[in-house]
């Protein structure tokens, strides 16, 4: 098969052809449909805790036909049948796989990191009987490569103490804060106030429903004083998804008395924030990773009813000729939202 495969810190994804996945007995071999290129991808290509061996193949957002099924499963899954994945594939039998979130399975392997599986920047990819789940039909494979990045914001959402009538401040309107703010919008936030230096990224997030999108450049004492003016007090909901050194501090000198900062950001820098600021308003800061089989239950749900629209945050779709050149240029893209890869287009 072909596959885009990283080989080392500096070098462009070389498109190289590759040995076909083997479908384990308990596995699925997808034909990939689409794939999303994620930040995370980007980020772990140049270096840092993230960075996975060369040879690695990316590509964690994916929506695919199932083409071969293993032999040991007694399952409704057949050749042709329209599916997505969790990004992993877990022992099947802990405590987590059990509830779903084979993200903490001890013996978890997960896709597209150097970590047991190769990603989904390939015509093929193997997932695990347990992490797939069905594409509704009227979702079209679009949507479901968005599944997974959707699923992050949800998961977040969900951990986070956020309820329907709430006021909410979104740091940053990358794909993170733009799938969080849909989320936000469908569980009944009243306001959300959303902070971003790029403008492209700021109309994207009026569109998804922002009520207010403030100049993420801006010093916090002034960004405070503006979202007072827009509504009065700062919300105690602040989630953020930017994941950068500083960006903390930034949320610790905005947050009103007992806020609570969701991170949804993912950061492998050293940070410095003073705690003490933290202290004096008794902050709540939360870390939030990946999500559960449940989430991309409820996603698909929302995308099939309708209620959930992301079609206006892809940006860029590319074939295997193009997604080498539409990589580099993301990672100084401030502009793009998700950039999809079609391997058979
Ligand atoms: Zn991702
Ligand atoms: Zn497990």
């Amino acid at each position: 098969m072909r596959a885009a495969v990283f080989s080392g810190v500096g070098r462009p994804l070389s498109i190289e052809t590759v040995a076909d996945p083997k479908c384990g007995p308990r596995d699925l071999i997808l034909a990939v449909r689409q794939c999303g290129i994620c930040g995370t991808d980007l980020h772990a290509s140049q270096g840092g805790l993230m960075t996975p061996p060369s040879g690695t193949i990316f590509g964690h957002e994916f929506s695919g036909e199932v083409v071969e099924v293993g032999r040991d499963l007694k399952t409704d899954w057949k050749v042709g049948d329209a599916a997505v994945s969790l990004p992993m594939i877990g022992c099947g039998n802990c405590k987590f796989c059990a509830s779903g979130n084979p993200f903490f399975c001890g013996r978890v392997q997960k896709t597209g990191m150097g970590q047991g599986v190769q990603g989904a920047y390939a015509d093929l990819v193997r997932v695990g009987i347990n992490e797939t789940v069905r594409i509704p039909r009227g979702v079209d494979w679009e949507f479901g490569a968005l599944v997974e990045p959707l699923a992050v914001a949800l998961h977040g959402l969900n951990i986070s103490s956020f309820k329907a009538g709430d006021n909410a401040l979104v740091i940053g309107a990358g794909p993170v804060g733009i799938t969080l703010i849909q989320w936000l919008r469908l569980s009944g936030a009243r306001n959300i106030v959303v902070t971003e230096i790029s403008k492209e990224r700021a109309r994207l997030a009026e569109q998804f429903g922002a009520s207010t999108v403030l100049d993420g450049s801006l010093h916090p004492k002034e960004l405070e004083r503006q979202i007072v003016e827009a509504l009065g007090a700062v919300p105690t909901c602040i989630f953020e998804c930017v994941g950068a050194p500083g960006v903390i501090e930034d949320c610790f000198a905005v947050a009103p008395i007992h806020a609570e900062i969701v991170s949804l950001g993912v950061c492998d820098r050293t940070d410095h924030f003073r705690p003490f600021i933290g202290t004096m308003k008794e902050i709540n800061l939360k870390f939030a990773v990946a999500y559960l089989r449940s989430d991309f239950e409820h996603t698909l749900n929302l995308l099939e009813s309708g209620a959930l629209n992301p079609a206006p945050m892809i940006t860029q779709r590319v074939d295997f000729d193009h997604l080498s050149a539409a990589f580099e240029g993301l990672k100084v893209s401030k502009t793009d939202c998700k950039v999809l890869l079609c391997p058979g287009c």
